[in-house]
């Protein structure tokens, strides 16, 4: 408004002076004519010096209300008439003019020479003052200005009644929305949109700038719901806590974990985290230290209090969150409850530390059994006395006992440590009841026990099971039967599918049975049921161990025994299909032994550190004139002798001063000299996974110390005399394994 009002007064005063200028040559104008018209009127006068024409004819200017001064002067200045002020002829007489104009502010002088008959007579000066004319026009201009300026003003208010119509309006609603989406957050509201200029297209970019503004903001929010959900139900507890011990923010399975009802108790009730729920409170300084110098800590194990008291093993995976400054604000992270991990860790290294034990007491065992068993077997074979022979047999019996309750025991304590590796594969029942028949014959003729197989064999039927745990079953029911009935007895075997794709075998006795009340204790270790106080010796250990052995290779084991009638016992395994193609049947070779009636020069090399084995095994083969014997006490020398001879067997001990067995084994599978050597080991270590690491790297056959010398001999003189193919059976627990090549 102030501006338009500038612009018009500036517009207005240039008209002014326009007007004004104009005015002002019009009017000189004007008194020209008037001086030209009153000279020459005056002409006359001048000429004759008539003072009072003159004067009328100047007094006849005064109508003029511009005209305030005339003077009429002859030629040598001397007035002739005059009206006007004497201020106003001292004006004219200063100025000095002799013809045309002077103008001086308002006021305009005019000399106009009087001439009569061309010759000039005398001057006269008019005064015209424009002051009034002047004052007038300004006060019309005045006037003119303030109604226009008037009129401008309400027309601009006019104007500005529609301005706020057409465009405050929109653009004060447009800052309304803005302060609502300010005020409520809510980017759903939008500005309405009322015309389609300039102020429409603002409305336009506004709403597509909260569209754009809920969209992200929508987007934002279901990140936000979503990470809420997952911090929520995470099963990790997922905390945030203070270097001071307090816990600004934990999830439901972070309170569940700590045995709290919800978040907001456990953060309310929590104070001290080192105090309240580190069993070690040295842990959680360990914690901080690990996580201030490196800023996070990854797989931090410590034990924890519930809330309840009990403990419970945490691992923890945090990291610091710091200011601009450096200093830390929190520690945020997730914990995982790894008690039941830690028991498992617990479990498998105490069963570790069994195992081992196990294996060193076995060890440990059958090395001083190995050389009372083999002196004993070789003084029993060298004729001894009549008074010697009964002592020998006292000697060798104590030790076998010994022998056998040391490995029923181990199997039973492997079978419950989880550690006993079995080899369940297609087994044919007859070949095994064969096999099994065969060796308890000799004890059966002892004890005159008639031992009979009551079905036909089917070289088809075949179960699934350890071939070599399933004749240790059987030996064990079978060496029972005949070891518990009375001379004369009869002990039988017979086997029938029981309809649930199941063998069943039964091993039947006519002995005394068992009485029913003793049957619940019957496979429990060390339950002899009174069997102690007879004569027949044993452990108390077989049917434990079966039942183990049995369960392990998913069968059962079971008895239908009611004394005096004699006991049946049965064991069942799931039927399977024969292998195609299948293996090489069992055939039966008699007792087994070698016929050996060609002498052949052989070279054999042990490999073994223990003097009182040397020797065992030097003597042994004092009965093999045939066979030359090489010793070595250390590994490398063993692999010398090995390259330097042509060897027919090694026998390998595991335990060296220099290599160990398994590296000399390596070695010597490695050359090209010594690679078709049969490798026998000898070791007091029974563990089934050496056995089979040992056999995987290509031993021949793997016998445990205390040495059965009858096996001994059977897998030596097998080896040496069929130029190392050879399949050899196994006839005592002593002899585990044979790698049939
Ligand atoms: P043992 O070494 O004493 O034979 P077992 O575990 O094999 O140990 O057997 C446990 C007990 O069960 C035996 O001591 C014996 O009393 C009884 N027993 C086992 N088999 C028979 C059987 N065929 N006839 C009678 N009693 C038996």
């Amino acid at each position: 408004m102030t501006i338009t009002a500038a612009v018009l007064l500036l517009a207005f005063a240039a008209l002014f002076y326009f007007q004004a200028y104009t005015l002002k040559q019009h009017s000189a104008h004007e008194l020209a004519v008037i001086g030209e018209l009153t000279a020459h009127e005056c002409a006359a006068a001048v000429r004759f010096k008539d003072e009072d024409a003159a004067t009328q004819i100047l007094t006849g200017l005064r109508t003029m209300p511009q005209i305030v001064s005339a003077r009429l002067e002859l030629l040598d200045k001397q007035r002739l008439a005059f009206f006007g002020s004497a201020r106003e002829e001292g004006e004219v007489e200063a100025a000095r003019v002799t013809s045309g104009f002077k103008f001086t502010g308002d006021r305009i002088l005019l000399a106009q020479p009087v001439t009569l008959s061309g010759v000039r007579e005398g001057t006269l000066y008019l005064l015209a003052d424009l002051h009034a004319t002047s004052s007038q026009l300004l006060k019309l201009y005045g006037g003119i200005f303030g109604l226009v300026l008037l009129a401008c003003l309400l027309l601009a208010f006019a104007l500005s009644g529609q301005f706020l119509r057409f465009v405050t309006d929109p653009i004060l609603r447009l800052a309304d929305t803005a302060r609502t989406v300010a005020d409520r957050s809510d980017y759903s509201v939008r500005a309405t949109k009322v015309c389609n200029d300039e102020v429409g297209l603002l409305t336009d970019a506004f709403n597509q700038m909260l569209a754009q503004i809920q969209a992200q903001d929508s987007a934002v929010r279901k990140a936000e719901e979503k990470y809420r959900l997952i911090f929520e139900n995470a099963i990790e507890g997922m905390f945030q806590s203070t270097p001071d011990g307090k816990y600004l923010n934990v999830n439901a399975a972070f309170a569940r974990m700590y045995g709290y009802d919800s978040p907001a108790e456990i953060i309310s009730q929590v104070s001290d985290i080192a105090q309240t729920t580190y069993v070690d409170s040295a842990r959680r300084e360990e914690f901080k230290r690990l996580i201030d110098t490196h800023g996070v800590v990854e797989l931090f194990e410590y034990e924890a209090y519930r809330k309840d008291g009990t403990k419970m093993w945490l691992c923890e995976n945090a990291r610091a969150v710091r200011d601009v400054t450096g200093a830390i604000l929190y520690y945020e992270g997730t914990v995982q409850d790894v008690t039941e991990r830690k028991r498992v860790e617990e479990v498998e290294r105490a069963s570790k530390a069994k195992t081992e034990f196990l294996s060193r007491v076995s060890h440990e065992l059958r090395t001083p059994l190995n050389a009372i068993l083999g002196f004993g077997q070789l003084l029993d074979r060298q004729g001894p006395t009549e008074t010697q022979r009964p002592r020998i047999r006292h000697i060798l019996s104590a030790g076998k006992h010994l022998l056998g309750l040391i490995n029923e025991v181990l199997d039973i304590s492997r079978i419950e440590a989880g550690k006993l590796h079995l080899s369940v594969e297609p087994v044919a029942v007859a070949d095994t009841l064969e096999e099994a028949l065969d060796l308890m014959r000799p004890l059966a003729a002892e004890r005159k026990i008639e031992l009979r197989a009551e079905v036909e064999m089917d070289a088809a039927v075949y179960v699934m099971a350890d071939r070599q745990r399933f004749k240790q079953v059987l030996l064990n029911l079978l060496t029972n039967a005949v070891k518990y009935t009375p001379e004369s007895g009869q002990v039988a075997v017979s086997y029938y599918s029981n309809g649930d794709n199941n063998i069943r075998i039964t091993v039947s006795d006519t002995g005394p049975g068992i009485p029913a009340e003793k049957l619940g204790r019957l496979f429990m270790p060390f339950e002899r049921l009174g069997a102690e106080q007879s004569n027949v010796e044993g452990t108390g250990l077989g049917l434990a161990l079966s039942q183990r052995l049995m369960h392990a290779m998913g069968g059962a084991i079971g008895v239908e025994s009611s004394a005096p009638r004699g006991s049946k016992f049965w064991v069942e395994l799931p039927r399977t299909e024969s292998p195609l193609p299948k293996a090489v049947p069992y055939k039966k070779n008699g007792s087994g032994r070698r016929e050996d009636s060609k002498v052949v020069t052989r070279k054999v090399l042990y490999i073994e550190d223990n003097l009182s084995n040397l020797t065992l095994i030097e003597e042994m083969f004092a009965e093999r004139p045939q066979i030359e014997l090489l010793t070595a006490m250390q590994g490398k020398v063993g692999l010398d002798l090995a390259r330097q001879h042509s060897l027919d067997l090694i026998l390998l001990d595991l335990h060296l001063p220099d290599l160990d067995g398994h590296e000399v084994l390596r070695q010597l599978k490695s050359l090209d000299t010594t690679r078709e050597v049969p490798v026998v080991v000898i070791s007091a270590d029974a563990t089934a996974s050496q056995i089979d690491r040992l056999m995987k790297a290509g031993a021949m056959a793997y016998l445990t110390k205390p040495l059965d010398v009858v096996e001994f001999f059977r897998v030596v003189d097998t080896t040496t005399a069929t130029g190392r193919t050879s399949t050899v059976q196994m006839h005592s627990p002593a002899v585990l394994a044979i790698n049939e090549n």
